[in-house]
């Protein structure tokens, strides 16, 4: 039961919350990551463990039933084998975003605590052009663990930000490794952030999307339902043992069923991940003081459609005031 502290103007219950847990990376992503670097702060500002099950305890509390762990790469973070034992611990589904690099080491305590719930993040299944977007030559790691998964019997969700003239022409390819595996594909639009030199004209649209796999499938594609929370579109390919969807955040935002919030790793939460306003828990926290009126301050600040931001234009200077993306935590 969603408490009214979670509830905001729009009547929407937030039971779902992201924390990130570093916004540090082994990866450069050039969408996510900006090219000169971030400026990382002291470690003094960042949540610590015990911070983290903290606030997740409240949240907890006021009726928050899922947590993703994200980031920058959440498996990076020092300790991040305990944070996710505590939150384990909590009665939630938990899961995580990650960029699959370190899935091997973190296996087994994944499985001891019931952490199956992974989306990996993979844009090529190209080696050469993967390199081109991450910077960093993990590829065969990020297959391999992969592999590893599925040989576990756990079929993580694949995201993939669809970039013109970078990578749509292997939206096939992708559908296709649902054909004899359970895996989820999901095709995200590129977002703008701060750094990533977004343009309007490089995002590949949702309908663009569609219209590539039609052609290519004609009537074998079905439509799935979603569900009310659901960010994704989803579909299947007839007799495919997997499915597909695609997070269209530009062009068809799915914000009437948002049930989202997010928590910085230096402490910050942000009721919207185009909003570029944030809401410090990291002071009152340090200080001892009831952070449940921050939650609700920031939620009641929460605007109907994408922050109030139009982003179906090139308007790159409203875009470019919220953090990149690494430092927010997708
Ligand atoms: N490092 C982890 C990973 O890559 O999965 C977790 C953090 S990452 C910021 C979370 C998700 O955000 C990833 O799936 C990534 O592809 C996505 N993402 C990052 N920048 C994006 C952008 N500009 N547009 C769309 N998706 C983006
Ligand atoms: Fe790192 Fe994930 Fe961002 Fe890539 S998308 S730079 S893996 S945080």
């Amino acid at each position: 039961m969603v408490s009214n502290s979670l509830i905001d103007p729009h009547g929407r219950k937030h039971n779902y919350l992201r924390i990130s847990l570093t916004d540090h990376c082994n990866l450069r992503c050039f969408y996510c990551m900006p090219e000169e670097g971030i400026e990382f702060q002291e470690k003094s500002s960042y949540l610590t463990r015990s911070e983290i099950f903290e606030v997740a305890k409240t949240f907890v509390q006021l009726g928050v039933n899922k947590i993703r762990i994200t980031g920058g790469e959440p498996l990076v973070r020092k300790r991040a084998d305990e944070i996710l034992r505590d939150l384990a611990s909590l009665p939630i589904e938990l899961a995580i975003t990650t960029n699959g690099i370190l899935l091997d080491r973190y296996l087994p305590l994944f499985k001891e605590i019931g952490l199956t719930n992974i989306n990996v993040s993979l844009d090529s299944l190209n080696e050469e052009k993967n390199l081109l977007i991450t910077k960093r030559d993990y590829y065969q790691k990020i297959r391999n663990n992969i592999s590893l998964l599925l040989d576990e019997g756990i079929t993580p969700k694949l995201n993939v930000v669809v970039m013109r003239d970078i990578n749509q022409d292997e939206i096939i390819d992708f559908i296709e490794l649902t054909k004899h595996s359970n895996l989820d594909v999901r095709f995200l639009e590129f977002m703008p952030f701060n750094g990533n030199k977004w343009k309007l004209e490089k995002c590949f649209s949702y309908q663009e999307i569609l219209t590539e796999i039609t052609n290519h499938y004609g009537d074998q594609i079905n439509k799935l339902e979603d569900s009310f929370n659901s960010t994704s579109k989803n579909y299947k390919v007839s007799n495919y043992q997997g499915s597909f969807g695609i997070i269209s955040s530009i062009t068809n935002p799915f914000c009437e069923g948002c049930n989202r919030i997010r928590l910085t790793a230096d402490g910050n939460l942000k009721n919207c991940l185009f909003s570029t306003e944030e809401f410090d828990i990291l002071t009152p926290l340090r200080e001892g003081s009831n952070i449940v009126p921050i939650i609700e301050d920031c939620l009641s600040n929460k605007k109907a459609v994408k922050a109030g931001i139009q982003t179906t234009d090139n308007n790159i200077e409203t875009l470019e005031q919220n953090r990149s993306m690494i430092s927010i935590g997708g």
